[in-house]
């Protein structure tokens, strides 16, 4: 299965990728996107996907997590 995964070094807190997906992110204690620890469903993928493209810093990967 696959996660959102975001960089904190990188990330400036902009705040578009958890406007757009706020189904699998919110906003930490420090104003940065945190993931919701949420399995990707195959329909937003295409949403998620131009996410990434669009952040600012490039701070948003997708991580394959192997199941047990
Ligand atoms: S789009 Fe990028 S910089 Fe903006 S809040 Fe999301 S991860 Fe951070």
């Amino acid at each position: 299965m696959e996660k959102i995964k975001i960089n904190k070094e990188a990330c400036i807190g902009c705040g578009l990728c958890v406007h757009n997906l706020n189904n699998y992110l919110e906003f930490d204690e420090m104003g940065q996107a945190e993931p919701l620890d949420k399995e990707i469903n195959p329909n937003d993928k295409k949403e998620i996907l131009e996410t990434i493209e669009h952040c600012p810093t490039d701070a948003i990967t997708v991580e394959e997590i192997k199941e047990a």
